[in-house]
């Protein structure tokens, strides 16, 4: 890292879950001058039993829609700030603020009024604990456009923010153009991070967690998979989509753009360098071409035969008409000399596949279709991979010697990943062996 280099540092919701947890951020802040804007998120579970602060708002506003009582859950919202103000040993009003957030709450203010206010108090008591850094609100900051998509930063709050210097900010809410609060989906609070590194133009992002970085595989399929230590924004999007999740998907984006440096650390363990998520650098050498094998289960394909196909016109947008019509997405379209194939997911397909499969017999005239249920798609990922010799053979070498049968591949137009589809009940053991094969380490299934 580089001396004096302006950082954003965002701390999400396991890293505020209690006192002890503010303490670790608030020495974590102080331990570098660079870190000058802190983002915040609600307090989130202590345990994998309990209940996140933004949940337990969202119920407080549903009770009072109802008209029910919402005085227990109130209690515990209030129960969770206290101990934290308490373990702090700082004066904050809590009691007065939940006051007057029930009082909001209760003449009709928004859910998303109600759920950001999980930020705004962790971020005023966070600005109360840290010694030289001030509260600024999100909504004086973050604007969205009357569509409730996000637009820009406030004049008036790039100002206030430079002018500042050191700051705390909620994390997953602006405001709309009425002034009303509007939130980001959930886990939003990356986002802001992101687009507040951006408007300052941070060296570095940091987006602290509860764990060491992005992980080669799902811990749950590979027993303790190695980290990755570098990836780009465009290798982490394949893997993001393909079901490998730390760091939200639009939070790429604003640093992307700016060419900012993302870093994925651990509040629990912060002398581990986590993750750095780059724009670019060189290309992967040596056994690990592959930055990480990530995947999906519960695909259907749908397989359209037609001889001569590649001389009709319009073949192709007559079949994606009918997917189109009935609002369905598609997520892959390889495609053969007269065959071609929609890898769509089940969720999407429930109850329409018979719909489908006529229409295309009706409006295409193809010579044959035909289903393949219960997919699992992998995708393994890598800057340069696929056009490095060698890596496909070890994949499929490796499948191969596990007897897993290959149903699909689609290596597409990117030279990021290559997709590989396998029966479901083939999809462990086939992460599993493609991890093996660019890992050292003896590779074993989740105990
Ligand atoms: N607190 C919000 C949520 O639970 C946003 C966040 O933590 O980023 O989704």
């Amino acid at each position: 890292m580089k001396i004096g280099e302006l950082i954003v540092a965002k701390f999400g919701g396991t890293s505020l879950a209690d006192a002890d947890q503010f303490k670790k951020v608030i020495e974590i802040v102080k331990s570098d001058k660079g870190r000058q804007y802190v983002v915040v998120s609600a307090p989130g579970k202590r345990n994998p039993q309990d209940q996140k602060i933004t949940d337990l708002f969202y119920e407080w506003h549903r009770l009072c829609q109802l008209r029910l009582s919402s005085d227990e859950v109130r209690d515990v919202i209030k129960e969770r700030y206290q101990s934290i103000v308490d373990g702090l040993g700082i004066n904050f009003p809590v009691a007065e603020e939940l006051d007057n957030i029930g009082w909001h709450i209760c003449e009709g203010v928004s859910a998303d009024y109600a759920a950001s206010r999980g930020e705004y108090l962790s971020a005023m008591i966070m600005a109360k604990a840290l010694p030289g850094y001030e509260f600024v609100d999100a909504a004086e900051l973050i604007r969205f456009d009357e569509q409730g998509r996000y637009q820009k930063i406030s004049d008036h709050g790039i100002s206030n923010m430079i002018g500042r210097q050191r700051i705390v900010i909620p994390g997953f809410y602006g405001s709309m153009p009425d002034g009303s609060v509007k939130t980001f989906s959930r886990g939003g609070s990356d986002i802001t991070g992101a687009i507040i590194a951006r408007a300052v133009s941070a060296g570095r992002y940091e987006n602290w967690t509860d764990v060491s970085g992005l992980l080669m595989a799902d811990p749950r399929v590979v027993n303790n998979p190695r980290k990755i230590e570098v990836v780009t924004y465009r290798e982490l999007r394949e893997l993001a989509y393909m079901g490998a999740n730390v760091f939200h998907e639009e939070a790429m984006f604003p640093v992307q753009d700016a060419g900012i440096i993302t870093n994925i650390r651990n509040t629990n363990n912060p002398s581990d360098q986590g993750t750095l998520i780059m724009p670019d650098f060189p290309k992967r050498q040596g056994q690990c071409v592959i930055a990480g094998v990530a995947g999906r289960k519960n695909f259907t394909v749908i397989t359209v035969e037609k001889a001569l196909m590649n001389q009709q016109v319009g073949f192709v947008r007559r079949i994606l008409t009918i997917l189109e019509e009935k609002g369905i997405s598609f997520d892959h379209m390889p495609t053969g000399v007269d065959t071609l194939s929609l890898v769509i997911e089940d969720k999407q397909l429930y109850g329409k596949i018979e719909e489908i499969v006529y229409e295309i017999k009706e409006k295409c005239s193809p010579d044959l279709v035909e289903i393949f249920p219960d997919m699992a798609m992998l995708a393994v990922v890598g800057r340069g991979m696929a056009h490095t010799p060698g890596v496909a053979a070890k994949i499929f070498a490796a499948l191969a010697a596990e007897k897993i049968n290959v149903r699909m591949i689609d290596q597409g137009s990117s030279e990021i990943s290559i997709l590989i589809g396998v029966e479901n009940n083939d999809y462990e053991n086939a992460v599993r062996a493609i991890y093996g094969a660019f890992v050292d380490e003896p590779v074993g299934p989740t105990k």
